[in-house]
Formats: structure tokens, C-alpha cells, sequence
């Protein structure tokens, strides 16, 4: 076939191989292996070593070894369920092969009598005699068997022999690519090119050799693939031309005069960077990132508010309806009257919502609210300039730019998220969008206060709710969700609930998943006008919540969550003036683990910062929605152990979009290695 390009060979599908049948093929799929390049990345854990050949007399029982002998002599007994045997010897002593469930014509060709033939298997003893059972390494051939057989850690339903067949063949087969990289790069890593990494990498002699050049090069090259991608999408949107929004700064004005206290200088400059966008005549495709409680929701009404008056309509969309009411709420409060807004909820009756959708489409509502729910497909907008995403951190690069495509070139979009991530992963995360960033709080913030207490200890957590109860703050008291189990944990809020109400009759209210919406917002609001003092919830109150008047947060089994995710729910209080604090409650002593783990959220408030250390503590696969959240699960690259190629990759990507370097030279790292298979849409 012409233009076939060399790396095709290593996407095709397993098919290709000599030896992968249906069967083998099936069992490889299960375990996310679709092509041949995907079997590169499975490592060989250790080897098994036949190269060294050893007489009879030398065996040790229970080794694997390998020996030449000469087949003396068959026993085949007529009797069902004994096996067949072949006595055998070589110089200095004698050994027996034992056969189950075998055919004599099988024997008699494999151990023909008299001729030497060289056999590898694990040694046992019988009655005296040295046996070797259902040996499968066997041949007359030596060479065929004196060799070293890596050991992977996938064979469940596979052999070891069938499965280092095909990695020999895929090895053996490699095709030559181009090199992709500089001079300059290529010779960091002692100049090996793809090809002999890829050998070396499952050479046995280099198990576990991570700080190897070979090693470090293929890290790198998976970790400039991952940047490249998002630098190519961040790139092609930013190519579309759209409408600028034109506006002034009166719509800005009118909000903040309604705000009693004035905005952070980070908010300011996220602002303008926003507005910014909104005037030029490129999309723009933004992630407003800001820990929890830095004020983001008043950056994106301030923003809606400057394209509603730019003449085009503006979609929020929340995680859950609670957070869109929230929204819909403020922007109600701070939006100048003549701005018609609408709160488009599932839980509504069917002719508002088709009231609402017909308003939306005749251009008569400039701003809607809502759940995922608004981009459905019969939600047409007369004139959708700019969408606003608040909480999203699940999303994943490909899923992000299906809503950039969705608004069309006209539509703006900002995504807010409050999941700090370590420095080294931003670009793998965030790298398809420019970034804002709000690192300072509001200045009246105190730090919460965090403890820690066992669940043994509760009455002292109870003394210390009421005394803070009687001074009129509320209270936060979260039952952990586990998301398998939404039942097991609304019964577990519930009982809380029946607990609680018994010490603070009339004066506790709960909040799980299974209440209805317009109950939620019932019981919501009323804790809001402080008719109770303790919400007990479930996690649904962790993204977004704003209660300033709440500065107490218990959270129960604790070491069910991430530090993140703690850090979050610690986030809902301590956004008011007041002294906040945050008990976490633990069913059993705290490991050295999870007391470093507290430690680290006791001594910071900075939501990056826990996530550096929760990081380096537990490792990035196991960071909080990362696995999620579309972040390439690295094959062998690892931010903490990798944190200087993460870097030299960034600067990399840097030179690239500056010289405007064209990418087409990385086309085949692209092809190979981009995992969000997003690469085809755009190079
Ligand atoms: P998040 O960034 O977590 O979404 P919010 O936007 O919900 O945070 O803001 C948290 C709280 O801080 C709200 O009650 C909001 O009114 C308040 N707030 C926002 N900006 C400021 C500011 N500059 N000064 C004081 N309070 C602020
Ligand atoms: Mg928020």
C-alpha cells in the first residue's frame, strides 16, 4: 500500500501478529490492550533465566533449570488417570519426564528415543528419581530453548511462552521511526532513538532501571505528547474567529456598587483578562481557576453580565441544581432588573420549562442557569455568546472541546474549577486552555482551624458544637458518601440526623441525595435564615456551597476522603469573619500515613499546596479525580519522580508555540501516543 506511514504497523490491531488468535486476542482487549502498541507499556516484572544449562547430578529440587538429555525408554500404561512417562539421561545421571492428559504421538515426537534433546522446567523428586512434569520448554533445538523469558504481569488465560512469542515478534518487527526530537533533546538521553528504547525497556537486564536514558526518553516522549495534543487544540481554537463583544464598563459598575467589599487584585486581573478575550475576535476557550471560597462566581456574573450587554445570551451551567439555584440566586440579586434570567431545573413543571426553552430561542432570556440539562439538544439559543462552567474539574480535554465546538465560533467559554493541581501536571491538565489564576482569598478570610478526633470522642465534639451553636454559628456535619453505596450512607446521615436531633431538638436539619429538589432548596434556605443550626449532609454540599454564616464543618470517617476533597468541604466554611474550624472523625487510630496526611491539611489553607503533598504522599494515580478527570494516566512517566522532564517538556512546548514550529515532525508521537485519540481531528 503507498503512503502507508511506518508507525502504522504499530497501531494496527493484534491481529497482525503471528500467534494471536481470537482467544488470546479477546483476553488482551479486557485488559485495555487494543493494538500492538499498546503491549509496549507492559513491563516485565522479572525473568526467568534457561540459559544456563545444568547436568543431572547438579539439579536443585525445586528450581526452574535447564537440562540436554537423551529419552531412554516410554511408559505408557493402558490405565486411565496415570500419566505417561519418559525415562531419560544424560552423562552424570538419570531424570524422568511425566506427561498428564498427553498423546503418545505427541511424546514420541517431542522425546524421540536416543537423540538429545534440550528441556527447561522446574525439577521435582519421586520415589528418588528426579522428574520434570508437563515440561513445555522442549525442543531438539537448544537454541530455542537456552534463552532468558521475561516474566509480565498479564498472563491470567495467556502462557508466559505464548506471550513472550509475541513480544519478541512485536520487538523484532519494530519499525524504524524518524527521530522526532532536536540534536540538542536526543542527546539528554545519551542519544537513544525510539527503536532501541523500546527493546532495552523490555530488555531483562533493565527491570526497573528508571533512571536509565532509554527509560528517561520514553517518559519525555509521553510527556511531550500530552502537551503537544493540548497545545494543538488550545491553538486550533484560538484560531476561530468570532463576533467581539462589545461592551463598557457600566454593567461592571452596577454589580460591584451592589458588592460590600471590593474585589481581590486577582480577581481584577482575571477579570481583565476575561474581558479581554470577549473583545477580541478569536474564541475564547478560559479556565478560571481559584481555590475554594476565592470568589470565582462574581468574576463569571460580572463577565455574563458584560456579554448580556453586549447584546448576546450567556449559559451557566453547575454540577447539581442546588449549586445552579445558588448562582441563579445571586445573579437575581446583583443583575440590574430589565435582565431577564431563568433557572432552567429538571425538578420544574414541564410549561415553565417549555416556557423558559421558547424564551431561549426568541431571544426574550439573556442569561439561563442550569444543570448539564441546558445543552440539551431541543435547547436552542437565539444568540448563545458565552458559556460559563462552574465545577467541573471531571471534565476531560475531549469533553472540553466538544462544548467549545457546541456554542459555535461565537461562544466564549470559561470553565471554573476549584481543584488545585501540582505545578507539573497543568499543562497535561489544563495545557488545551489559557488560565486564570485567583491564588489570593478575599482578605477578611481567617484560616480554618483544623482537628482531629476520634469518633470514641465524640460527647468533646458535641461540647463544642454547642458552645459554638450558642454563640450563633452554624454548623456543617458531613456523613461520607461512598459512592457505591448511596443507600448505606443515607441511612448513616439519617441516623446522624435522629442522633443529633435528639441533643439539639427542633434545631437539625438533613440534607441527602435522595430528597427532592424543591425540598433541598426548602431545607437550604431555611438553614440559610438560620432556622436550624446543624445541616447534617451528605457530600452533595462539598462543591459550591456558600453559607457565610456556617463556620463549623464536622466530617465523619474522614480517611474515606482525599485531601483534596477534605479541603474542599473544609472550604465551605470559614468564608465569613468568624473563627472556623474543621473536625475530622476517625473510627481508629490514625496510621503514620494518614496522621502525615492530616498534618498537611492542619498545617495549610492552600489548596495547591495540599495537593503538591498529597500528591508526593500517595502518588499522582491516586490524586482526587485525577483518573477521571482526563489527566493521561502515564505509562512511565511520573510527575514526582519525573518533575525535571515535566519541566524541560513545558519550556519545550513553549519554544514550539513561539517559533511557531511546525509539528509535523511529531506526527508520529502524536499518532502513537495520544490517548485521547483527539489528535486525528486535528493534525
Ligand atoms: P468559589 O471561588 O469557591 O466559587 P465563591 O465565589 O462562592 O467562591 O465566593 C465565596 C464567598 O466569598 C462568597 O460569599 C462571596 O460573596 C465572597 N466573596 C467573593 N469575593 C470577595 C471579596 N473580594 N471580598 C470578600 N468576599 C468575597
Ligand atoms: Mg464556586
Amino acid at each position: 500500500m503507498k503512503n502507508k506511514n511506518n508507525y502504522d504497523y504499530l497501531l494496527s490491531d493484534l491481529t497482525k501478529l503471528n500467534g494471536v488468535g481470537k482467544k488470546t486476542m479477546e483476553i488482551l482487549k479486557k485488559k485495555k490492550v487494543n493494538n500492538i502498541f499498546d503491549l509496549l507499556w507492559r513491563l516485565p516484572k522479572s525473568y526467568t533465566d534457561r540459559t544456563l544449562v545444568s547436568k543431572i547430578c547438579d539439579l536443585q529440587i525445586g528450581m526452574v533449570q535447564t537440562i540436554r538429555i537423551i529419552p531412554l525408554k516410554y511408559q505408557f500404561p493402558r490405565v486411565r488417570n496415570l500419566p505417561n512417562k519418559v525415562n531419560c539421561e544424560d552423562h552424570t545421571g538419570k531424570i524422568d519426564c511425566i506427561f498428564f492428559n498427553s498423546h503418545e504421538g505427541y511424546i514420541r515426537k517431542i522425546l524421540p528415543l536416543n537423540e538429545e534433546v534440550t528441556i527447561s522446567g522446574k525439577i521435582s523428586s519421586y520415589n528418588g528419581r528426579y522428574q520434570i512434569t508437563n515440561p513445555t520448554y522442549i525442543s531438539q533445538d537448544s537454541s530455542l530453548i537456552e534463552t532468558i523469558d521475561n516474566k509480565y504481569s498479564l498472563t491470567d488465560g495467556i502462557t508466559e511462552k505464548t506471550y513472550n512469542k509475541i513480544i519478541k515478534q512485536i520487538l523484532k518487527n519494530l519499525p524504524m521511526l524518524t527521530e522526532w526530537h532536536d540534536e540538542k533533546i536526543l542527546k539528554k538521553f545519551g542519544n537513544e532513538s525510539w527503536n532501541n528504547a523500546i527493546i532495552k525497556l523490555h530488555d531483562p537486564k533493565n527491570i526497573e532501571n528508571y533512571k536509565a536514558c532509554f527509560y528517561k526518553r520514553l517518559a519525555y516522549d509521553e510527556i511531550l505528547a500530552s502537551f503537544l495534543v493540548n497545545s494543538e487544540i488550545r491553538k486550533k481554537i484560538k484560531k476561530i474567529k468570532k463576533t467581539s463583544k462589545k461592551f463598557t464598563e457600566r454593567a461592571h459598575n452596577r454589580i460591584v456598587n451592589k458588592l460590600n467589599f471590593n474585589l481581590t487584585n486577582d480577581q481584577n486581573v482575571s477579570l481583565e483578562e476575561i474581558n479581554r478575550d470577549l473583545n477580541s475576535k478569536s474564541k475564547m476557550f478560559r479556565l478560571l481557576q481559584g481555590d475554594v471560597g476565592s470568589g470565582k462566581t462574581i468574576v463569571a456574573l460580572i463577565s455574563a453580565l458584560n456579554v448580556v450587554s453586549a447584546g448576546f445570551q450567556v449559559a451557566l451551567m453547575a454540577p447539581t441544581e442546588i449549586l445552579a439555584r445558588q448562582h441563579y440566586t445571586l445573579a437575581k440579586k446583583l443583575f440590574p432588573e430589565n435582565i431577564s434570567i431563568a433557572l432552567l431545573s429538571s425538578k420544574s413543571e414541564n410549561i415553565k420549562k417549555k416556557k423558559i426553552i421558547n424564551q431561549l430561542e426568541n431571544n426574550r432570556v439573556q442569561m439561563v442557569f442550569g444543570t448539564h440539562a441546558i445543552f440539551q439538544k431541543k435547547i436552542i439559543f437565539a444568540n448563545l455568546g458565552y458559556i460559563i462552567i462552574d465545577e467541573q474539574h471531571k471534565f476531560g480535554v475531549r469533553q472540553r472541546k466538544l462544548l467549545s465546538d457546541k456554542g459555535g465560533n461565537n461562544c466564549d467559554v470559561l470553565l471554573m474549577s476549584a481543584t488545585p493541581i501540582p505545578r507539573t501536571l497543568t499543562m497535561s491538565v489544563y495545557g488545551d486552555m489559557d488560565v486564570s489564576l485567583i491564588k489570593e482569598k478575599p482578605n477578611n478570610r481567617k484560616e480554618v482551624k483544623t482537628y482531629s478526633k476520634l469518633e470514641s470522642k465524640i460527647n468533646d465534639v458535641i461540647k463544642f458544637v454547642r458552645k459554638e451553636i450558642n454563640e450563633g454559628n452554624q454548623v456543617f456535619w458531613v456523613c461520607p458518601l461512598i459512592e457505591e453505596s448511596k443507600k448505606i450512607d443515607h441511612q448513616s446521615s439519617v441516623n446522624k440526623y435522629k442522633f443529633l436531633s435528639k441533643l439539639f431538638p427542633n434545631n437539625v436539619a438533613l440534607l441527602h441525595g435522595k430528597i427532592e429538589n424543591e425540598e433541598k432548596e426548602i431545607i437550604l434556605n431555611q438553614f440559610l435564615n438560620k432556622k436550624y443550626s446543624i445541616l447534617v449532609s451528605t457530600t452533595i454540599i462539598e462543591v459550591g456551597i456558600d453559607f457565610p454564616n456556617a463556620n463549623v464543618i464536622v466530617i465523619e470517617n474522614a480517611n474515606k476522603f482525599g485531601l483534596s476533597q477534605l479541603h474542599q468541604l473544609r472550604g465551605r466554611v470559614g468564608r465569613g469573619s468568624k473563627q472556623a474550624s474543621c473536625i475530622l472523625m476517625f473510627k481508629s487510630n490514625l496510621t503514620v500515613n494518614a496522621k502525615k496526611r492530616i498534618n498537611i491539611l492542619k498545617n495549610s489553607n492552600d489548596g495547591f499546596e495540599i495537593s503538591e503533598e498529597d500528591m508526593k504522599l500517595r502518588g499522582f494515580g491516586d490524586l482526587l479525580g485525577f483518573k477521571q478527570s482526563g489527566v493521561k494516566n502515564f505509562r512511565l512517566a511520573d510527575p514526582i519522580q519525573n518533575e525535571d522532564l515535566f519541566l524541560m517538556a513545558e519550556k519545550e512546548i513553549k519554544k514550539i508555540e513561539l517559533e511557531n514550529i511546525n509539528i509535523n515532525k511529531y506526527k508520529a508521537l502524536l499518532k502513537l501516543y495520544d490517548q485521547a485519540d483527539i489528535i486525528n481531528d486535528i493534525v
